[in-house]
């Protein structure tokens, strides 16, 4: 008996690792490529998973009030969601207090956010959204602490936090 399972183990654990260096690359590939695709909603969709507020922000580029959100006197450790779609953005260690009454960043998750300019202010600013679901979270200003010098002003209302 004892034989006998030695011996299909033996010949199991190859096998798995086979399975596994054959199926890992592609099963990586694929979500990635799934993931945006799965996050192309039209308006509507959109409009019935978001609040109207957040939805203003997230899909319209809209800015909440300055100081209304609860996130911007966040102080506790763990991690802000996009709002859209629930993908990771922000560690709470790169959390600060602009004193601009928005939540504000000193860096980003590498790769959850990208960006492009606007200018709804006529003075181009850079808009970054997420990476995923395309929603707008804020804007990426210069007058950031080191060691990036960057500060992601991020609207409260397109954030989700959950703490560790
Ligand atoms: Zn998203």
């Amino acid at each position: 008996m004892n034989q006998f399972l030695s011996r299909r183990v033996f010949i199991l654990i190859p096998f798995m690792s086979i399975l596994k260096i054959i199926f890992k690359p592609m099963k990586v590939l694929a979500s990635s490529l799934v993931s945006k695709e799965e996050w192309n909603l039209s308006k509507e969709e959109w409009k019935s998973r978001l609040s109207a507020e957040s939805y203003y922000i997230l899909r319209e580029e809209g800015t909440e009030r300055a100081f209304s959100s609860q996130l911007n006197d966040e102080k506790r450790k763990g991690v802000f969601h996009c709002a859209g779609c629930d993908l990771p953005l922000f560690l709470s260690d790169k959390k600060y207090d602009s004193g601009t009454g928005w939540p504000s960043f000193w860096d980003s998750i590498q790769g959850s956010v990208e960006t492009k300019v606007d200018f709804k202010l006529i003075v181009p600013r850079t808009e970054y959204h997420c990476a995923r679901c395309g929603g707008h979270q804020g804007h990426v200003f210069n007058d950031g602490p080191l060691p990036t010098g960057k500060r992601y002003c991020n609207n409260g209302l397109a954030l989700r936090f959950l703490s560790d």
